[in-house]
C-alpha cells in the first residue's frame, strides 16, 4: 500500500521544504487514497491492510462481548450487508470513527465494521507516509549536494502537483470523478459544497453583480483554486460586472486584476488561494463588504440566523457551532458545519481545514454517501 509510495515521497517530499507543504502533501494523497477505496468493494481494504501485514481479529455482531443494548447500536448502525462482520481495532487506529460516533468501545478495543475499515486503512497511509517523509527529510543533510542538481525538476512537478490539486479543473480523480465545477453549475456548487466564507460571496456577486476589493481578491483566488480558467474566470466575473458598469470599463479596471491573480501580468507570479488563516487574519469586512470568515466576522445572530436557514443543520447543532464561533473556534465550527451538512457514514475528515479543501471533501463526502445508497 504504501512502499509503491516511495518514489512520489522522495520527489516530492524533498520540494516540500516547509511544514505546510508537508501536511498538504500527505493530505493530498491521503484524499486520492481515501476516494479510490470509496469506490472500491469494502473488503478491499482488509485486503490491503493484509498486504501490508496489518491484521486485526475478525468478530460478528453476534459473539460475545457484545450485550443487547450494543448489538441494537450496532444493528442500528448497518455494521455491513456481509453479515454483521466486525474487526477489533485499538481505539487508537480509529480516532476518525470515534470521532463521528461509528464505533463501539469494548474491553478497550473498537469494534468496526467491514465498511469503515477504509478508514483505518487511511489511517495506516497517512502515518505511513509521514514516516517516511521523516526519513526522508533525515536523509537529505546527506546528500545535499547530489539533490541540488535535480533540484529544478523537483520543483516543477512539485508545481505541477500543486496546481493539479488546487486547480481541481484539470484533476478529476480516476476512482473518485469529481467533474470539474464550471461557472454552468458553480451554482448549485456553490449551495451544496461551498464553505460559508465563499457561499456568503458568491450570493453577493449574484445579488449585487458587485464585489469590493477584499472579497473580490478573496473570491476570485478561491475560484482559480477550484479550477476556474483565466478565460472562466473573466467571462464569470464580466457576466455580473456589465450589468451594472459598461462592458469597457470593466475590462479597464477589472480585467487587470484577474489577469494578474493567474500569473499574467505584473510580477507574473501565479497567486494561490487565501488560508483560513489569511481570511481569519484578514481585516473585517465594513459597510458593504462581504470578504472574511463567518465564524469570526459575523455576529453570533447573523451566524445562527445563517445556519438556521440551511435545511441540512438541526437546529441545536447550529447553536453549538455559533458556541464554538463564540469561543474562537472559527475552524472548528466550519467543520463542525461541513459535517452537519452531510449525513452520518460521510466522511469529513479534514485535517487541514482550507475553503478549497472544503469544497474537494465535501463533495467526495456526497460522493460517498451517493455510493453508499447505492450499495444498500
Ligand atoms: Fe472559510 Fe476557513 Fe472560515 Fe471556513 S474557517 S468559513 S473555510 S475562512
Amino acid at each position: 500500500m504504501v512502499s509503491s509510495w516511495l518514489a512520489l515521497t522522495c520527489c516530492c517530499g524533498y520540494s516540500c521544504r516547509v511544514p505546510d507543504d508537508w501536511d498538504w502533501f500527505v493530505q493530498a494523497e491521503a484524499t486520492l487514497f481515501k476516494s479510490r477505496l470509496a469506490s472500491a468493494a469494502p473488503a478491499q481494504s482488509v485486503e490491503l491492510l493484509l498486504h501490508e501485514g496489518i491484521a486485526y481479529e475478525r468478530c460478528s455482531v453476534h459473539e460475545a462481548p457484545f450485550s443487547t443494548n450494543d448489538r441494537e447500536w450496532l444493528r442500528s448502525m448497518k455494521p455491513s450487508q456481509e453479515d454483521g462482520v466486525l474487526y477489533r481495532v485499538p481505539f487508537d487506529h480509529a480516532s476518525v470513527l470515534l470521532r463521528r460516533r461509528r464505533a463501539l468501545i469494548k474491553q478497550g478495543f473498537c469494534f468496526v465494521s467491514l465498511r469503515d475499515m477504509a478508514c483505518i486503512a487511511v489511517h495506516h497511509f497517512r502515518s505511513a507516509l509521514r514516516q517516511q517523509l521523516t526519513a526522508f527529510r533525515r536523509a537529505i543533510p546527506a546528500r545535499r549536494e547530489e539533490l541540488k542538481r535535480v533540484q529544478p525538476i523537483f520543483d516543477r512537478i512539485f508545481a505541477q502537483l500543486q496546481a493539479q490539486t488546487t486547480n481541481r479543473s484539470s484533476a478529476s480523480s480516476s476512482a473518485g470523478e469529481l467533474p470539474r465545477i464550471t461557472p454552468q453549475d458553480i451554482d448549485q456548487v456553490a449551495e451544496r459544497h461551498f464553505p460559508l466564507c465563499m457561499r456568503q460571496l458568491h450570493r453577493k456577486l449574484r445579488a449585487n453583480h458587485h464585489l469590493k476589493y477584499d472579497g473580490r481578491v478573496q473570491y476570485r483566488l478561491f475560484l482559480k483554486g477550484l479550477g476556474f480558467s483565466v478565460h472562466e474566470a473573466m467571462t464569470f466575473f464580466r457576466t455580473e460586472f456589465i450589468q451594472i458598469i459598461p462592458t469597457a470599463r470593466f475590462d479597464k479596471e477589472y480585467a487587470y486584476h484577474i489577469r494578474h491573480s493567474y500569473g499574467l501580468e505584473g510580477a507574473r507570479k501565479d497567486y494561490r488561494s487565501l488560508s483560513c488563516e489569511q481570511i481569519i487574519d484578514g481585516s473585517a469586512p465594513r459597510q458593504g463588504q462581504f470578504h472574511g470568515c463567518p465564524f469570526k466576522h459575523w455576529d453570533s445572530a447573523a451566524l445562527r440566523q445563517e445556519l438556521y436557514r440551511d435545511a441540512r443543520v438541526q437546529p441545536e447543532t447550529a447553536d453549538r457551532i455559533v458556541h464554538k464561533a463564540e469561543n474562537g473556534g472559527y475552524q472548528s465550527a466550519c467543520r463542525a458545519l461541513l459535517a452537519a451538512s452531510h449525513a452520518s457514514g460521510a466522511d469529513v475528515d479534514l485535517q487541514q481545514l482550507h475553503p478549497n479543501a472544503y469544497v474537494d471533501a465535501s463533495r467526495v463526502a456526497a460522493q460517498q454517501q451517493q455510493q453508499q445508497q447505492n450499495r444498500m
